[in-house]
């Protein structure tokens, strides 16, 4: 068969436009039976067949390797992450804790900041938007996520402690030796 150009192509396409519509007609009658079949197979018993695996794998590899795919990707990734940021947060905590096998509830973040609405290690007091939810006995230590683990930190003494255990934290931080040598302001 010789090979044409896209050009090439769409031209004869247009040319043959009734003819293909034909044999395109014909040929559904001659396999209505297997395109039938087909369309009530749901994907995964189609994706048993090894070849049509294959097939369909190079598929969507292609339609996923174009410029226009990854920049629509990025756009909605980032759409959806602004648009399910506590959500997105929540779920992740929570896989984080069920990844190092903790007890995996749901917590009530308001509840906690609106019982204290500052910060637990240095006092300072808090708006709801810079507040960090900090794990008092770190996870990876095999403290829970739970409420009665989480405790209301300011960004800095979050993020100083990272998983120091909380007595540890605390001494450092009365000598005055956390990572960045002191609160700012
Ligand atoms: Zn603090």
């Amino acid at each position: 068969m010789p090979t044409h150009s896209p050009e090439e192509s769409k031209r004869y396409r247009e040319k043959h436009k009734e003819d293909l519509k034909l044999r395109k007609k014909l040929d559904y009658e001659k396999n209505k039976a297997a395109y039938k079949a087909r369309a009530r197979k749901s994907e995964k018993q189609l994706m048993q067949d090894p070849e049509y695996k294959k097939k369909r794998f190079a598929q969507i590899a292609k339609n996923h390797d174009t410029p226009e795919y990854k920049a629509w990707k990025k756009q909605y990734m980032k759409e959806y992450r602004a648009a399910n940021r506590g959500k997105f947060t929540e779920y992740e905590r929570r896989r984080n804790a069920a990844k190092v096998g903790c007890e995996v509830v749901q917590i009530d973040y308001e509840a906690l900041y609106q019982a204290s609405p500052q910060c637990f290690y240095c006092g300072k007091p808090l708006k709801r938007e810079e507040v960090h939810f900090d794990h008092y006995v770190p996870l990876s230590k095999g403290g829970s996520h739970s409420e009665s683990n989480i405790r209301i930190a300011c960004p800095f003494c979050n993020m100083s402690k990272k998983d120091k255990m909380p007595e540890d934290f605390l001494a450092t931080k009365d000598k005055g030796l956390s990572d960045s040598g002191g609160h700012p302001g």
